[in-house]
């Protein structure tokens, strides 16, 4: 992007402008880190047209320190530059780097494993880690309130915990009985709209994301759900259509071919990017292919702007800051 561009968008919102939504890994791989301090100014600032504002006081008046990227708060005195209070903030590497992270990590349908990151970013793989898991963060967030209404499949999926079985026959041991699982395995539910938003939530078993479901899914919802018999409470609270898939994956309109779609992509990372979910991180990887599910239509340059937003109104992060120093 020129700082000829750059004046062009200032007159709309950045994120709706032309040059935003063309923008592909390639153009942002060329910035500048000049260029890329702008476009991250535009997208966090994008209300004042990439004004800056104090994030302590909120006050719009400040001094600028020219050379080193920052700004003096006029009301409060207080020092920022354009990755303060955010989840960039501390940042250790050029700014150009966390605009090209967030460019590769949605353009990676299936995910893209922090091994890879940080080949691509040149950074340690601790560095990597940590990055995408604040992005993962910030995307999850925008979430954290949203509740689903309309035509909404619900449907579970179990991941992890695998035990492997003994090398010889006579030292195996049944791994479907209790005492003989790891205790590591969980489940992701799902509740996904149908051409709307999907939630994904992890528990330890599906009867237990009954309560979740309730505060979720709005009353006058119509459910889909499969046959699994503690769905039956649904249909206490709301209108529930049943399927089931040992018969057929459709009936009519009762299908959670949706859901399916989800836990399909799900899947794809898990075998095929990252190889093992640690049941710690689970749900952030369900947040994610959420994301990635319910924004599969929106063009490249609209996700990296999307996600880039996410992570600029998002405050530093509790779980990932200084997480390295932790463990
Ligand atoms: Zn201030």
């Amino acid at each position: 992007m020129s700082t000829e561009n750059v004046g062009i968008q200032m007159s709309q919102h950045f994120l709706l402008s032309h040059a935003a939504r063309s923008l592909s890994l390639a153009k942002v791989a060329r910035m500048s880190d000049e260029e890329a301090h702008d476009a991250f100014r535009l997208i966090r600032w994008a209300d004042t047209k990439g004004e800056p504002v104090c994030p302590r006081c909120q006050c719009n008046a400040t001094y600028k320190y020219e050379t080193r990227k920052l700004w003096k708060c006029k009301a409060c005195s207080h020092q920022f530059s354009v990755t303060s209070a955010t989840i960039f903030a501390s940042r250790k590497l050029p700014i150009g780097t966390y605009l090209l992270a967030i460019a590769i990590f949605v353009n990676g349908a299936k995910g893209h494993s922090a091994l890879q990151l940080s080949r691509d970013l040149d950074c340690q793989y601790k560095t990597a880690f940590v990055l995408a898991h604040k992005l993962r963060e910030a995307l999850a967030d925008e979430k954290k309130d949203e509740t689903v209404s309309g035509e909404v499949e619900i449907d579970g999926a179990y991941f992890g915990g695998y035990v492997k079985p003994a090398n010889c026959t006579e030292n195996r041991r049944d791994r479907r009985l209790a005492e003989n699982q790891s205790g590591k395995r969980r489940v992701v539910v799902i509740m996904r709209e149908r051409n709307g938003i999907t939630l994904p939530f992890v528990f330890r078993s599906e009867a237990q994301s009954i309560s979740t479901i309730a505060s979720r899914v709005d009353g006058n919802a119509t459910i889909y759900a499969d046959e699994a018999r503690h769905w039956d409470i649904l249909h206490e609270r709301f209108l529930t259509k049943r399927i089931n898939h040992e018969l057929c994956y459709s009936d009519g309109d009762a299908c959670t071919n949706q859901a399916e779609s989800f836990f399909s992509r799900l899947r794809r990372a898990q075998i095929g990017t990252h190889h093992h979910f640690s049941g710690r991180y689970l749900g952030a990887y369900a947040s994610e292919m959420a994301w990635r599910e319910d924004n599969r239509r929106v063009s490249n340059g609209e996700q990296y702007l999307m996600a880039a937003n996410a992570a600029l109104k998002h405050p530093v992060s509790r779980q990932w800051s200084g997480y390295w120093h932790r463990y």
